[in-house]
């Protein structure tokens, strides 16, 4: 059946339509409305968050949310997937145009979907693998015992040097050597610094293992070419679209041609079933406007922010893993500053100021243990998407030390009233 992509009067009024969802369910339209609100009038600092824009959200609120489209364009179990298919074929090609990869899987539903076929692909239940410890910045999918990967695999962790905070390649190398893993995972949630996947490139190969970049964090960077692409290095790299890369939430997957079928088997129907063709197509989008110069000057930017309220934290006094940044991303013990992390967030989170704990490796130089979060996890692809610049970050640095002095009073309502003055500023959907 041939198909007119002539503009319906459907589209043409907007399907997503918030008038109609105010009307028919007022007490949802409520909360919808009320967290737009909550992200312009704060700021939002959580590292792995962003704004996307609204061609993705039109993309996410289309019609393509109602297609059904099991298995890969032009071998579906599904009909009507002519348009979606090609949707498909659009989002592999730009993410393989974007990253320089033989082979983009474009379907994995989050990162940690992506990460488990990447497993699912090159392993066998029981097999080691090496990663980062969970302590030191790994993933609850680079085995933790609550997750999968923790349960079906023998996880040994590798972490970070005491003094520096950096990863300790020669430690990956000796624990790669005794422990002899079918792969090595590189990546983590917290650390701030470019991974060097030429250098786990060699440990992989000198024992044979896989190497597995998982680049949830720095692949939005390695759009915009602020960060080092792992895609020359690893065997399969495991993403997420959106994070700095600012696309739909959802998970990607890229690799070598030879790898390709089995990624693609692991994916579907091995650990999915249906492809959610509204955020593929949105993922699409997503790619599209990262390889615009503008999103190379976005991504720049995002790490010019990040250094500059790295330093300034650190004058106000906060103590910062390996010192600083290369990314988005800081990692930030509030310690000197009298506070714990935890107290911390939640004075951050009244003034406006929204942010994570996260695992710091060392208390000084005594390792403290798992499930300790002592540290504060923030960065800068969301400010950034809004656009603010470095003189917002050193403003923002101030605001940190001012709320985490406030005395719950009148200071109080004036760090929340100062925050939410530079959020409007910057409103995230500034013709909405
Ligand atoms: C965010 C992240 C993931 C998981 O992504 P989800 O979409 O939340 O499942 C996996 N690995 C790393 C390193 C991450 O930062």
């Amino acid at each position: 059946m041939p198909v007119s992509t002539e503009p319906s009067a459907a589209a043409a009024a907007a399907l997503a339509d918030f008038e109609a969802l105010r009307r028919q369910d007022p007490e949802l339209a409520e909360i919808l409305s009320g967290e737009l609100n909550r992200q312009s009038d704060s700021l939002q600092l959580i590292a792995a968050e962003n704004f996307t824009s609204p061609a993705v959200l039109a993309a996410l609120g289309s019609a393509l949310a109602n297609k059904y489209a099991e298995g890969y364009p032009g071998a579906r179990h599904h009909g009507g997937c002519e348009l979606v298919d090609v949707a498909e074929r659009i989002a592999v090609d730009r993410a393989k145009a974007l990253f320089g990869a033989e082979h983009a899987n474009v379907q994995p539903h989050s990162g940690s979907s992506a990460v488990l076929a990447a497993y699912a692909a090159l392993l066998r239940p029981g097999d080691t693998v090496l990663a980062m410890g969970l302590p030191h910045g790994g993933h609850l999918t680079h085995g933790s015992p609550a997750n999968f990967s923790g349960r079906w695999f023998d996880f040994v962790g590798y972490g970070v040097d005491a003094d520096s905070g950096l990863i300790d390649h020669e430690q990956v190398r000796a624990l790669a050597r005794t422990h002899k893993p079918k792969a090595i995972v590189c990546g983590s949630i917290s650390y701030p610094r470019h991974i060097d996947y030429a250098a786990f490139r060699a440990i992989a190969d000198d024992v044979g293992a896989y190497l597995i970049a998982d680049a949830a964090h720095p692949i939005g960077l390695v759009a915009g070419g602020a960060a080092p692409n792992p895609v020359p290095y690893a065997d399969v790299v495991c993403a997420t679209t959106h994070k700095v890369l600012r696309g739909p939430r959802g998970g990607l997957i890229l690799c070598g041609e030879d790898l390709a079928e089995r990624i693609d088997r692991a994916v579907f129907p091995f650990t999915q079933g249906g492809a959610q063709m509204h955020t593929i197509a949105a993922k699409a989008v997503a790619f599209g406007e990262a390889a615009t110069p503008g999103y190379t000057a976005y991504a720049h930017q995002v790490v010019a922010n990040a250094k500059v309220l790295a330093d300034c934290l650190a004058g106000e006094g906060f103590h910062l893993t390996t010192g600083g940044t290369d990314t988005h991303l800081i990692a930030a013990d509030p310690a000197p500053l009298d506070a714990d992390a935890r107290t911390a967030r939640g004075l951050l989170a009244g003034a406006g100021i929204v942010l994570d704990t996260c695992a710091l490796p060392y208390g000084g130089a005594v390792y403290v243990g798992v499930g300790d979060a002592r540290g504060l996890r923030l960065g800068t692809a969301a400010l950034t998407t809004q656009g603010m610049r470095e003189a917002e970050m050193a403003r923002i640095a101030g605001l940190f030390s001012a709320a985490l002095r406030e005395d719950g009073g009148e200071r109080a309502v004036r760090v929340r009233e100062e925050v939410r003055d530079l959020a409007r500023r910057f409103p995230p959907y500034p013709d909405r």
